[in-house]
């Protein structure tokens, strides 16, 4: 049984049966034969088919914000603004795919060689509940587009919203079976893998969890794309537009309530600024609105769940006995939601606990730094490697910069963020593969050489 509970206010929205071994048998066996007749569908009946599901994004788009909203919190013109990118991913798929999927001719000592992207089969998304419809979309739309079908098993806490995604598509005239929500707990997911009817898997969610779902696909040798956590820094350089790195640094850090793998998690400022900077950046917090999700001028929202923000708690918690400073918030909000208070913590280092780990939620360590060459290697001294941004005037140095940072994305004056036109995924602990662009089409393709002698 899945049960959803409403975190702005601690109350059970609706309870889910979980799908039984029969049901997830079946809808396997529905998913494998969908994806035999798709994968031979010709790319304009997919892109139309895609269409058709951003048709019916936008015609919900209203229902599906809402619901979004009452299961993990995020305020609703946030929710709706994810239902929005979600079908805009859809049409950027179905105008492009035919291009990232067009026959590649590679000249040899053949009479003909040309590379083909064929479709893998049925993939298994395992997903997190932070943007529980972009997060599935953003892989399913090319995966789609390029011939596979999906199982998703989404984070518990939103059934509703996996249900919902299933409805969506049917409501779009998606072959049935070719993408199936399945409730099911995460002690379920490594016979999931195993399944023979999985083809590869994808997973969006902590790294911990990567590192298991990487372990049962590698024992079965499927392929995996995973994006996980991430420390983003934001770094700030003396010469940098300061207002205006405050500015994008704030939305940057809070939104979403800061629950996003590519937040920006660690201002890292070089001191000749810092205090103007911190100075901006604590009028813009200060003036964020906490309240209500629903509520349209709502800024700052519950988190998602109650043993989130407890545990993000600690973490704050913990970095201030390892010596950092609180500038604003730092505690609970009292009441019945998991609400958290808009927090900035100053002179953290890069050994304390707000440094070290993924903070997910609304909380902005500042690091302060003597230099440039200080400011890149704090960046790097962490585990993960998803986004960065820097800020500085000098672009021609920033270019130089940008490949002396270990992430998978560099923004330059502004905030990671990701976007069905470019590729999207980490280094090091924040996972592998990419998704989006060109390049995350082709993640869940067989990329097959055809030889003609
Ligand atoms: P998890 O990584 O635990 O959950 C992500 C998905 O993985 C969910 O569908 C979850 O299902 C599933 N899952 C959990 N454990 C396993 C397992 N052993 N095998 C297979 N699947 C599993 O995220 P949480 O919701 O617990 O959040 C904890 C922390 O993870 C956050 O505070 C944040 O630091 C990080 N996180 C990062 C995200 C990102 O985008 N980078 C997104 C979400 C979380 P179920 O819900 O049923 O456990």
């Amino acid at each position: 049984m899945f049960v959803s509970i409403n975190p702005a206010n601690g109350l059970e929205l609706a309870r889910y049966e979980t799908h039984s071994a029969a049901g997830v048998d079946q809808a396997l066996d529905q998913a494998v034969a969908a994806q035999k007749e798709w994968r031979r569908q010709k790319l304009t009946v997919r892109s139309a088919t895609l269409r058709r599901v951003a048709s019916v994004l936008r015609l919900k788009k209203e229902d599906l914000a809402r619901l979004i909203t009452q299961e993990m919190g995020k305020p609703i013109v946030e929710a709706e603004g994810e239902i929005e990118k979600c079908a805009w991913t859809c049409e950027f798929y179905a105008e492009h795919a035919p291009r990232f999927l067009c026959d590649e001719i590679v000249p040899s000592n053949a009479t003909e060689s040309r590379v083909v992207f064929d479709p893998l089969g049925v993939v298994l998304a395992v997903m997190p509940w932070n943007y529980p419809f972009w997060q599935f979309f953003r892989f399913f739309a090319p995966a789609m587009a390029a011939g596979n079908g999906a199982v998703l098993k989404h984070a518990s806490n939103v059934p509703g919203c996996a249900l919902a995604i299933e409805n969506v598509l049917k409501e779009a005239g998606v072959p049935t079976g070719l993408s199936r929500s399945l409730l099911v707990e995460s002690s379920r997911v490594a016979a999931l893998i195993a399944d023979p009817r999985i083809a590869a898997v994808t997973l969006t969610g902590s790294t911990p969890v990567g590192a298991a779902v990487a372990a049962e696909a590698g024992k079965h040798l499927k392929k995996q794309v995973l994006e996980l956590g991430g420390t983003d820094p934001f770094i700030v350089l003396a010469d940098a537009d300061i207002e205006l790195a405050a500015q994008v640094g704030a939305r940057a850090r809070f939104q979403n309530v800061g629950q996003s793998c590519i937040a920006a998690k660690r201002f890292i400022v070089d001191e000749s600024v810092a205090d103007t900077f911190v100075a901006a950046l604590t009028k813009q917090v200060a003036a964020l609105k906490v309240g209500d999700p629903m509520d349209r001028s709502t800024q700052i929202g519950p988190i998602a769940r109650a043993d989130l923000r407890d545990g993000l708690h600690k973490q704050v918690e913990q970095s201030l006995s390892e010596g950092a400073a609180v500038l604003l918030g730092g505690k609970a909000i009292d009441g019945p939601g998991a609400f958290y208070a808009p927090t900035l913590l100053d002179h953290v280092k890069s050994d304390m606990t707000a440094c070290r780990e993924e903070i997910f939620g609304p909380v902005a360590p500042i690091v302060r730094v003597r230099d440039t060459d200080t400011a890149i290697a704090v960046a790097n001294d962490t585990e993960y490697g998803l986004g960065a941004a820097l800020w500085t005037r000098d672009i021609a140095r920033a270019h130089v910069l940008s490949h002396e940072i270990e992430a998978g994305a560099v923004f330059i004056n502004g905030m990671v963020a990701s976007d069905a036109r470019i590729p999207f995924g980490g280094i090091k602990k924040s996972g592998y593969g990419r998704e989006l662009g060109e390049f995350g089409i082709r993640e869940f393709t067989n990329i097959k050489t055809v030889w003609v002698g």
